[in-house]
């Protein structure tokens, strides 16, 4: 069964549509394998953006990401990963399908409720930061 990484970020925790996000990923019959709620700090929130690193944003997301608390999940089933993405829909939520979290529920490209691994290779890089104890 295939894991994923599962972050409803800062601007979700806010907004208060934390169970609305955990509905629509149990709906789709993927399960909650682990989760809490934590606020990041610098070096863990760099590590997690490390591929950004370079890029103009990557201060701001930081910022952004270590702003308030989150929820951190591992979620798990049946090609988690792109069932996740597919759920969350585009980067950007203005280009993001009504329907999906970020094209129901977010307007700004940084601010975008939630995060998804996007590979194998990243589920289990960042389920090793988040959640050490499971990887
Ligand atoms: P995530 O990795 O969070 O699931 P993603 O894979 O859809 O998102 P990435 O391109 O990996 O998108 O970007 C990571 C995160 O960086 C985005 O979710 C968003 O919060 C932020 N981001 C991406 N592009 C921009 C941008 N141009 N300006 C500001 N923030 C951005």
């Amino acid at each position: 069964v295939e894991r994923t990484l599962v972050l409803i970020k800062p601007d979700g925790v806010r907004r208060s549509i934390i169970g609305e996000v955990i509905s629509r990923i149990e709906r789709k019959g993927l399960r909650i394998a682990a989760m809490d709620m934590r606020t990041l700090s610098t070096e863990v929130a760099e590590a997690h953006y490390e591929e950004h690193a370079n890029r103009p944003f990557f201060a701001s997301l930081v910022e952004f990401i270590t702003g308030g608390p989150l929820v951190a999940m591992v979620v798990e089933g049946e090609r988690a990963i792109e069932a996740f993405r597919s759920l969350a829909g585009a980067t950007d939520p203005v280009s993001a399908v009504p329907g999906t979290i970020r094209g129901d529920f977010a307007l700004e490209v940084q601010e975008n409720i939630v995060h998804g691994s996007d590979s194998t290779y990243s589920a289990d890089r960042e389920i090793k930061l988040f959640f050490p104890e499971l990887a």
